[in-house]
């Protein structure tokens, strides 16, 4: 029920990671890693899977070696969602997996070594109709670049990627995406700032070795968040030391703040304080984990008491407003029933599953006219 996002994109060139679009209108991708050791194929197909169950739009897997590149390879057969090979140095196992059927890779072509080797590389990605990824980070930087810069800037990481740029401009290779990445904020965002007004490609953020599940979660708010705001990313990655599902549910919650993205269910909810007239937190609590598989977009609002309950219903599909004897159910911001305190996680879980189901009949309704 919330307006469209007063944010405006900057405009990028579209490519493609297998069947998700990245940059020009397309929706910005969230994106995660898996932690799983590639060689275990049975192990990473499970990550990956729980990945994509969490909404992921594309994961990217670590291809340290020849053997790995193998596994990729397997790993790939077995799941749905496009794939990144993250890959160093080792040219060859760039062109294994583009063999393999690998969506995105990567790579930065400066690091490959000889003008051969890279050139064998942008072709068996212009070949297959692979995107490259040149992702430049604050702790590896160039040693000539370390040495000039005395330490890593801005300047420095927006210098490294453009070196990387120059190698796929020689080539005529347009189809890739960039990031800069630090783990500092105002260093990341610096970078990206000023590589956006160079280049037409996509950008893929993130502040990396963000931190721990709380620590990294604020950092990368505040840092892809002021990227967002100013229009900038096609898509993200929150690097987060913890369950990478996590970086995924970050990563759309931050999207959703920003209305750049709906998915699931975007809750509203008060901190509570002695005047609620049932238990908010844990309310909210049983929801979100009950209502994790849902992806159809709904605003809900769950509100302890009468100060501002009624006020957050108006905007919201459904909201609850505490009240005694019973607390008051607004549909489309309207009152519509009454709860009591009683099974009222059921009874909101209950409500909340209808009107999506209303939501999905009414999109199936506009296609079925629409063809
Ligand atoms: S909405 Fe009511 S219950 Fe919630 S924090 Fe405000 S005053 Fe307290």
């Amino acid at each position: 029920m919330h307006a469209p996002s007063p944010i405006k994109r900057r405009p990028s060139r579209q490519i493609h990671v297998g069947s998700v679009a990245v940059g020009g209108d397309a929706p910005i991708a969230v994106q995660s890693m898996t932690n799983t050791n590639t060689l275990d194929v049975d192990a990473t197909v499970a990550q990956i899977q729980q990945l994509e169950k969490a909404g992921a739009d594309i994961v990217r897997v670590s291809v340290p070696d020849m053997d790995a590149a193998e596994s990729f390879g397997k790993i790939k057969l077995r799941v749905d969602v496009p794939l990144v090979a993250d890959i160093h140095f080792d040219y060859k196992i760039a062109l294994r997996v583009a063999e393999l059927g690998v969506d995105c890779l990567r790579i930065n072509p400066g690091n490959i070594g000889r003008e051969d080797r890279v050139r064998a590389v942008v072709s068996a990605a212009r070949d297959h109709g692979i995107p490259i990824r040149i992702g430049v980070n604050a702790g590896s930087l160039e040693k000539d670049l370390q040495k000039k810069y005395g330490e890593p800037t801005p300047a420095a990481l927006v210098e490294s990627a453009m070196r990387h740029i120059d190698y796929l401009d020689r080539l005529d290779f347009q189809e890739f995406k960039v990031s800069v990445k630090a783990s500092d904020v105002f260093m990341a965002v610096a970078a990206y700032r000023d590589l956006a007004t160079r280049i037409e490609q996509p950008l893929h953020l993130g502040i990396t070795e963000a931190g721990g599940l709380r620590s990294g979660t604020v950092k990368s708010s505040i840092g892809l968040g002021m990227l967002l705001m100013d229009g900038i990313g096609d898509t993200i990655r929150v690097s987060l030391a913890a369950d990478p599902v996590e970086e995924i549910k970050v990563g759309f919650d931050m999207l959703k703040s920003l209305r750049l993205r709906a998915k699931g269910i975007n809750f509203i909810a008060c901190p509570s304080c002695s005047r609620q007239n049932f238990d908010v937190i844990s309310t909210m609590n049983q929801l979100e984990e009950r209502l994790e598989d849902v992806m159809t977009p709904l605003d809900v609002s769950v509100i302890g008491c009468v100060v501002n309950g009624p006020g957050e219903a108006k905007e919201t599909d459904i909201g609850l407003t505490g009240g005694s004897p019973a607390n008051l159910v607004y549909i489309d911001g309207k009152p519509a029933s009454k709860l009591r305190n009683d099974n009222l996680v059921d009874d909101l879980e209950q409500l909340i599953r209808e009107k999506i189901r209303q939501k999905q009949q009414q999109q199936d309704d506009m296609i079925a006219r629409s063809v």
